[in-house]
């Protein structure tokens, strides 16, 4: 069945200032859509009936990547899953990004959908969330009378809801320069190549010496929001990084301590159960490969 789009009248800022105004001034009945792809599927099924629509995709300056070596990366908000995808820089610097954009839908969901609909989006299954989590990443926003700096864990309230304030866009993602000798990798569960997780996990390890000196984990698809598990993060600080590949006992039990955090749904893609399983497994296999990249013993 061909769902036609309910009515609606189309604004075109050409600046930042000017969408913030319009979506003031409208006063929560206005949307914003850069590529669409998650806008318009929910304007058809009437999940999402706004009166006024604001394309934001003709202002300037906001599909950028750039990389410093102090500063680290910054992405426009307009960025596309394919142009993080594509980029030598990013795949250079923060390959775990690049994982999650060549995961993210089809060829043509990543040619349209941007990072900064993504996130906004405030989907628990967000492909750029996970990553962007154990990255220590932040999300800024424009306002009418403002600009500032979201830490990205503090970006997603609930399924659909986002800290963004109805005056406020997404402008970019800033994502700082890992530590030292770190190594990370984001892995994706879902039913099919083009779906959306059913699960995800992305790791961060850094190496100190012999040891684990920082460690974070994310888990996407299985709780209201995208979040780091802090205690199976803790259980893996300061362990031998031989031990813990040699032995899987430690990895495991980490694996476990995530999934308890865990507040799955059942839904079509999966049974709460069903997902408590995938993401143990997805913790445990990312540490794996982690660990044996740090000692030089890796599957990629
Ligand atoms: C077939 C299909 C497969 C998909 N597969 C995946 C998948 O595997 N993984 C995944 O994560 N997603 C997937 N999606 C969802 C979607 O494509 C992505 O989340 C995409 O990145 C959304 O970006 P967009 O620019 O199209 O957002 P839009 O649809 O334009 O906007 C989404 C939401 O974000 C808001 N918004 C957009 N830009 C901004 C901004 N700069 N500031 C503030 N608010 C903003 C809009 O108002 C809207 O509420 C899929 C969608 C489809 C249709």
């Amino acid at each position: 069945m061909l769902l036609s789009l309910p009515d609606f009248d189309l604004a075109s800022p050409s600046s930042v200032a000017e969408a913030c105004a319009l979506l003031a001034k409208q006063d929560g009945e206005a949307r914003l859509f850069a590529g669409g792809t998650d806008l318009f599927v929910k304007m058809k099924h009437r999940r999402a009936t706004p009166r006024h629509l604001i394309n934001i995709k003709g202002i300037e300056g906001l599909d950028h990547i750039s990389h410093d070596e102090t500063a680290g990366l910054r992405i426009g908000a307009l960025c596309t899953a394919q142009a993080i995808n594509d980029s030598p820089v990013i795949s250079e610097k923060f390959p775990v990004l690049v994982q999650a954009a060549g995961l993210l839908g089809t060829t043509h969901i990543r040619n349209l959908g941007t990072i900064g609909g993504n996130l906004a989006n405030a989907s628990p299954s967000a492909e750029f969330a996970p990553p962007l989590l154990v990255l220590g990443a932040s999300v800024e926003a424009a306002g009418i009378e403002r600009t500032r700096s979201i830490p990205i864990d503090e970006f997603f309230l609930g399924p659909g809801k986002s800290a963004l304030a109805a005056d406020e866009m997404v402008t970019e993602i800033r994502v700082p320069v890992p530590p030292a000798g770190a190594e990370a990798i984001y892995l994706k569960h879902g039913l099919r190549r083009m779906d959306v997780a059913t699960a995800s996990a992305a790791a961060l390890l850094v190496a100190d010496g012999g040891l684990i000196g920082e460690a974070r984990i994310a888990l996407g698809a299985v709780a209201p929001t995208p979040f780091r598990a802090g205690p199976a993060e803790a259980m893996l600080r300061g362990q031998a990084i031989d031990g813990a590949a040699a032995d899987g006992g430690l990895l495991e039990q980490a694996a476990r301590r995530a999934e308890e955090q865990t507040e799955p749904i059942d839904d079509l893609r999966g049974t709460a159960e069903y997902r408590r399983k995938i993401i143990r497994l997805l913790v445990r296999q990312g540490l794996d490969r982690v660990l044996g990249r740090l000692t030089g013993e890796a599957s990629p």
